[in-house]
């Protein structure tokens, strides 16, 4: 019988040197990602794949060997999608992070999965150009971790998601060949679309290894912002939906509701923690971006706003973001945050916020909700006692009345996180037994031996 060492031995010699890591420690610091409470499994090494080569070479050994693989990029998942399975390789593609190319006049680029988001973002900055998925984790997230996710963010009111800016995927498939999808075309419908196919597949069907992405011209000045107040959060989220209503085309639109400014506020001291009970920020980024954001703030007076005013220098906008960036950390300086993800149909924004509140007092757990909220995604932030070897039963419970809400309301369980590991329960009741079987036997076709990170997503 083979034994372990040659398993390994036989992956060391199709890599290159310092590509197998053994170390404990560092296969320790990529067991997990940035979901709390999950138990992760000991991987049996760790592969810094460089380049397509290495993902074959990797794919290869391990449909030989029958050895599970989790690909990793930035490690920030929110839904353990990227935790480490018992017996696994972690396959992490964060070092492929050329920038290949970028076509200002076809306002296209090529990059390698590894590529950090805001990277891209900077390098297309220079043509006057920008790439428009921003999730908050776009500094240390990337491409290929925001492709397999179908990751939104801030801007995705105006822009749309990840799937929305690209065009092609070169992925590698279970066993190592190598499949090319889409084309750099703006427009092109030959064949079945296996781009979206791969893009939110959270690593079950494939490893993306490079991406022919889309970028749009940058808007040529800072955003103008509006921060409008509310005596309550579902007061916030009704002016979302007059704004929606209005026709207005915000390019952000974030609410955040009391527990988290004042989780702001008691670490930042920014004078949100009192009395604020909901604050809302909308910018309009549009060559009208005056006349836009005067009509947003004139919608939140009379949607009950107890304060709205734009913006006066491009200085106190991106302030007012900023806060809007400090919410994750402020309250993981409260406990440990479950980040939840729910997106429902923007009108029933209000509805969905009321849910929240009750699960959170019906269960006695400590709920802060922050919501890209011009798309109807809400993150209801569970925040628990730190220490604790796994999330405590009140906290699903809340979840459990949160996601099943969520779909009563004709919405689903996951805006842009993805389901990974902690919403697999739940999906079989948004998806139904026909999309279950259709997505079971996409994946015995692509991954038969089923190696692909193994116990997530589907
Ligand atoms: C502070 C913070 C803020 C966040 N804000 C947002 C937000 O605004 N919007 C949002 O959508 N998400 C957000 N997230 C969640 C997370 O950043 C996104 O899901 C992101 O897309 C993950 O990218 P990553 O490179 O870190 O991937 P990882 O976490 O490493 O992996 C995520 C998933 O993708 C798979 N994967 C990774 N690389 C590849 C590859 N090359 N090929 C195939 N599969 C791969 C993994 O197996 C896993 O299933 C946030 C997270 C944090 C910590």
């Amino acid at each position: 019988m083979i034994s372990v060492s040659d398993v390994l031995d036989e992956l060391h010699s199709s890599l290159s040197d310092g590509q197998v890591i053994t170390d404990p420690d560092v296969i320790d610091s990529y067991r997990r990602d940035q979901t709390p409470a999950l138990a992760p499994g000991q991987p049996l090494c760790v592969v810094a794949a460089r380049a397509t080569a290495d993902v074959t070479a990797t794919l290869a050994w391990a449909q030989r060997h029958e050895v599970p693989v989790v690909p990793r990029g930035g490690g920030t998942s929110l839904a353990g999608g990227a935790t480490a399975t018992d017996g696994c390789v972690v396959l992490s593609t964060a070092t492929m992070s050329a920038i290949c190319e970028v076509d200002p006049d076809n306002e296209v680029a090529v990059a390698q999965a590894g590529v950090l988001n805001a990277d891209l973002d900077r390098a297309a900055a220079a043509y006057g150009l920008m790439y428009a998925p921003d999730p908050s984790s776009y500094e240390i997230s990337t491409i290929g971790g925001n492709l397999a996710t179908n990751a939104g963010g801030l801007r995705c009111v105006k822009y749309g998601v990840t799937r929305d800016s690209v065009l092609g995927l070169e992925v590698v498939l279970a066993g190592g060949r190598v499949l090319r999808t889409g084309r750099r075309t703006v427009k092109g419908v030959a064949g079945y679309d296996l781009t979206s196919l791969f893009v939110g597949s959270e690593g079950t069907l494939g490893v993306i290894t490079s991406a022919t992405l889309r970028l749009r011209p940058r808007p040529p000045v800072y955003p103008r912002t509006v921060a409008a107040s509310f005596a309550n959060f579902e007061a916030g989220a009704r002016a979302v939906t007059a704004i929606i209503a209005a026709r207005v085309k915000p390019s952000l639109l974030e609410l955040m509701d009391r527990a988290t400014l004042r989780a702001i506020d008691d670490w930042k001291h920014t004078g949100f923690g009192d009395g604020v009970q909901a604050l809302l920020i909308a910018q309009d980024d549009s060559d009208a971006a005056e006349a836009g954001a005067e009509r947003m703030r004139e919608l939140c007076v009379e949607h009950g706003a107890t304060m709205a005013e734009v913006s006066g220098s491009d200085d106190e906008s991106r302030q007012l973001l900023e806060l809007r960036r400090l919410s994750y950390p402020a309250l993981e300086r409260l406990g440990v945050p479950l980040v939840e993800d729910v997106c429902v149909p923007r009108t029933l924004l209000p509805d969905m916020v009321a849910r929240i509140e009750q699960a959170g007092q019906r269960h006695g757990v400590f709920i802060a909700t922050v919501a890209h909220a011009g798309d109807g995604n809400l993150h209801p932030v569970f925040v628990f006692e730190r220490g604790l070897p796994e999330v405590p039963r009140p906290v699903w419970s809340a979840a459990d009345e949160v996601f099943r809400a969520a779909l009563e309301l004709g919405g689903t369980l996951t805006g842009e996180h993805g389901v990974g590991v902690i919403k697999r329960r739940w999906l079989a009741d948004e998806l139904g037994p026909e999309s279950m079987a259709v997505h079971q036997a996409i994946k015995n076709a692509l991954d038969p031996a089923g190696i692909l990170n193994p116990g997530k997503a589907i």
